[in-house]
């Protein structure tokens, strides 16, 4: 392992190996179906540099990212990948797709005229995705839409018609009744199209069965270790630890207050360490806990210390009173995720959900990536 600068205030540990296998679990799990990877934002923070590598290393081959600028950095780390930019056509920006060799997701009526009417001047039939709007009413297109363009047989001429698809709205949760009434409505409309590969599922919709696995999975989320999934376990494990050092203790008596609007009292003596993570570092401001609110906590030597006061922009107060063992002292790292607080964890705590927590990750903390598979 590599060495941790005594500079850096705080650390983030990637476990690469721990992504391929996450991987390969999920692509057992949907086989035939193919799985492919969803690498948008930076691999969800964690680096796409070193994680669509690591993907591709463990056999994967299909990328989703959001923009062009993602898929013509995921175009440079893998060999021959197919590439899904999920944003799809902006006005006018066809070229940067076509010199970055990826594959529009189109999800709007004019975006699929302009791609066809690309390829036309170009003389070249031009690869794409469909999506298709199945009830999430975020991008898609919709019934109408479906039909003029089945309608028109000029425009698919032009059009190599990769992979249609659409995304599911409540798919971590195997009860809600959208999740059926999603998965017909776009067979139907996949129907009124020319056959092509399809795809529906992300994270959570391949948990739902076979029959939302189509030919191509599409999971995020669950790679990075994440558990969004309400009907049970996902089979990954997590991906991401998060440390951050103690820079000093002290002792404050009863009813004294602890940071910003002194929002927490002391009942009694306790003891308070200030850890070099704020919420300029992913640590959210909504961790914050006082008199009249419970917040976050972070994992010191496995107990769970809970955050007395506001979390500031580079700091957070800790009520460390009742840690066992060694009281924390200057220099020593605490855990802010990992360590019995699972992503879902800090997430909820905050308000949020974990994936927010991801994408937000400590940018100024040191990285460290445990090495993969070649
Ligand atoms: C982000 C995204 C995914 C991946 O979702 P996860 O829940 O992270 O697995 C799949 N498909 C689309 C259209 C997305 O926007």
């Amino acid at each position: 392992m590599s060495a941790v600068p005594p500079s850096a205030t705080g650390i983030v540990t990637i476990d690469l190996r721990a992504i391929q296998e996450n991987w390969r679990a999920l692509a057992e799990r949907v086989r035939p179906a193919e799985c492919g990877a969803v690498v948008k934002a930076d691999a969800y923070g964690l680096g796409a540099e070193r994680v669509i590598p690591a993907l591709a290393a463990a056999g994967c081959r299909s990328f989703f990212v959001a923009t062009p600028q993602e898929a013509a950095q995921a175009m440079r780390l893998a060999a021959a990948p197919t590439i899904y930019v999920l944003d799809g056509l902006l006005p006018g920006a066809g070229d940067a797709l076509i010199d970055a060799a990826a594959i529009p997701v189109l999800s709007d009526i004019g975006a699929v005229r302009e791609w066809a009417a690309l390829a036309a001047r170009r003389d070249v039939r031009l690869p794409a995705a469909l999506q298709l709007d199945s009830g999430l009413n975020r991008l898609g297109l919709s019934e109408a839409d479906v039909m003029t363009l089945a309608a028109d047989a000029e425009l698919f001429a032009w059009l190599d018609l990769k992979l249609v698809m659409s995304h599911l709205a409540c798919a971590d949760d195997p009860d809600d009744a959208k999740n059926a009434a999603q998965l017909g409505a776009f067979r139907q409309l996949a129907a009124r199209l020319l056959p092509a590969p399809l795809s529906l599922a992300a994270s959570d919709g391949l948990m739902l069965g076979p029959d939302f696995h189509f030919d191509l999975v599409r999971p995020g989320y669950a790679l990075y270790g994440g558990q969004a999934f309400k009907g049970g376990a996902t089979p990954v494990r997590p991906v991401v630890r998060v440390e951050a050092r103690v820079l000093q203790v002290r002792d404050v008596g009863d009813g004294e207050t602890v940071g910003y609007s002194a929002t927490f009292s002391a009942k009694g003596p306790r003891r308070i360490a200030t850890i070099a993570a704020g919420y300029a570092d992913g640590l959210f401001r909504h961790l914050s806990a006082g008199d009249r609110e419970t917040g976050g906590s972070v994992s010191i030597n496995g107990h769970l210390a809970p955050i007395a006061g506001r979390v500031s922009m580079d700091l957070i107060t800790v009520d460390v009173t009742d840690v066992p063992g060694t009281p924390p002292q200057r220099g020593d790292l605490v855990c802010v995720i990992g360590d019995g607080l699972p992503i879902e964890a800090v997430g909820a705590a905050a308000g949020t959900i974990g994936y927010e927590v991801l994408t937000s990750l400590g940018r100024r903390f040191h990285r460290i990536y445990l090495d993969g598979d070649a």
